[in-house]
């Protein structure tokens, strides 16, 4: 028997519109079993889906409410902009663009691209 895990999104409406989807996989595929991990929240929604066999409640995603502060009070104090400022700056990579030059690269994975031209750096 095939099984698939669905990883349910954190918000209520994005998991109803996920329904036809789920009813497409069993459409396709009439022995696949369809198993899902929603937050505790969104868990309810999927259980009276007759698509899902088997659900566990986890709370992998959180409202923003529910993460942490900033460990550093000083950044919570600072205008937006410059928290914005703050946390790009620990974003960059400390390379330059092999494409344009920019510093302006982040990670993504375990490459970099350039926010400026979009090239991929260091993967290939
Ligand atoms: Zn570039």
């Amino acid at each position: 028997m095939l099984r698939a895990l669905i990883v349910a999104p954190a918000w209520i409406g994005d998991t109803v519109m996920a329904q036809p989807l789920f009813m497409r996989l069993l459409e396709k595929t009439p022995s696949l079993q369809l198993d899902a991990l929603a937050p505790r929240w969104v868990a309810p929604a999927l259980q009276r889906m007759p698509e899902i066999a088997q659900m566990e409640k986890k709370a992998v995603n959180r409202p923003v409410s529910d993460l942490s502060p900033n460990e550093d009070p000083a950044i919570e104090r600072l205008p937006k902009p410059d928290r914005v400022k703050t946390a790009l700056g620990t974003a960059y990579m400390g390379i330059t663009c092999s494409n344009c030059g920019s510093d302006k690269v982040i990670r993504a994975g375990a490459c970099g691209v350039c926010t400026q031209c979009g090239t991929s750096q260091g993967c290939s």
